[in-house]
């Protein structure tokens, strides 16, 4: 791993946010407000790429001292980066690149935030909607915490792949076991864009019966209360947006970067 003093000594960093559509990204905000708490001078960019190849091609031909990765690349560079950390040879995702005396290496920040989210969160059975790179952040971070972890995804062979990785704790679901799952869950976890901006109306599951004593998080942060979390709220849940989650990988990307410690993640 990189030798934190080197970068320490710098003051300035260019850094930046890869994805396909990165419009509404909250990111440069974000980094802008950690570069002022740090007392260091960033440029943070939006690169817009269509495909994998142009991500790739710029990947090995940029002057960035580091990036974080967002939909749909956050598997691209497995296996082409000089190092990863063990959470990211695990689940097979990363989030942030570091450029670092001309070696790359990738690290994923989600589990970070998952865990500073979910802190308060007691080890429960779960049940997590999605199958993606954010899902399996998750589960990485509950497989010491959760004794039974429910998936259920549009895909089922990417489920599958999730249950290969994590092993037995991992149940795949089908949608007609849904109802049961939420009754026998404290966590229910939305993992996939549904209900995200601008599709309001969407969302992985529809609720109908009470969710006292359970927590309901959305990992999007866009809008702040989506129509799941306003069901669940309705029904007696405790919900939990992904703004939080944002802001605290976002943070820990930025250490990781540059070296110097957010003391505040409350953005
Ligand atoms: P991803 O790797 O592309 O995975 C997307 C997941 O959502 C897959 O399981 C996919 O199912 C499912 N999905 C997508 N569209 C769907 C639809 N129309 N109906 C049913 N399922 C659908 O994306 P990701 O990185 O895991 O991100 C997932 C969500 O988490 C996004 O909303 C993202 O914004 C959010 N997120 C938030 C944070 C944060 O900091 N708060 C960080 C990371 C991600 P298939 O396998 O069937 O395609």
């Amino acid at each position: 791993m990189p030798d934190p003093i080197t970068n320490c000594q710098k003051d300035f960093f260019k850094l930046g946010l890869v994805g396909k559509k990165l419009g509404h990204s909250l990111s440069p905000g974000i980094h802008s407000l950690f570069a002022e708490q740090t007392k260091v001078k960033i440029t943070y960019d939006l690169f817009e790429f269509e495909t994998e190849q142009k991500f790739l091609d710029w990947f090995s031909n940029n002057d960035l001292d580091g990036f974080n990765i967002t939909i749909p690349y956050k598997e691209t560079l497995i296996g082409n980066l000089d190092s990863v950390s063990p959470e990211v040879e695990k689940i097979g995702a990363l989030n942030t690149v570091l450029y670092f005396n001309e070696k790359t290496y990738g690290f994923n920040t989600d589990i970070f935030g998952i865990a500073e989210t979910l802190k308060e969160v007691e080890k429960s059975t779960t049940l997590v909607f999605g199958s993606g790179g954010a899902a399996k952040a998750l589960i990485y971070f509950l497989q010491d915490k959760s004794d039974k972890i429910f998936v259920y995804n549009r895909t089922k062979s990417k489920a599958l792949e999730i249950q290969e990785k994590f092993g037995n704790k991992v149940k795949i679901v089908e949608k007609s076991d849904l109802d049961f799952c939420v009754k026998k869950s404290i966590l229910i976890a939305n993992c996939t864009p549904l209900g995200m901006f601008p599709i309001l109306d969407s969302m992985p599951y529809k609720f109908n019966s009470s969710l006292k004593g359970k927590t309901v998080f959305d990992m999007i942060y866009t809008p702040r209360k989506t129509f799941f979390l306003r069901d669940a709220e309705k029904l007696g849940a405790k919900v939990i947006n992904g703004f939080e989650m944002l802001a605290c990988q976002a943070a820990r990307s930025f250490e990781i970067w540059t070296a110097r410690e957010i003391t505040n993640k409350n953005v």
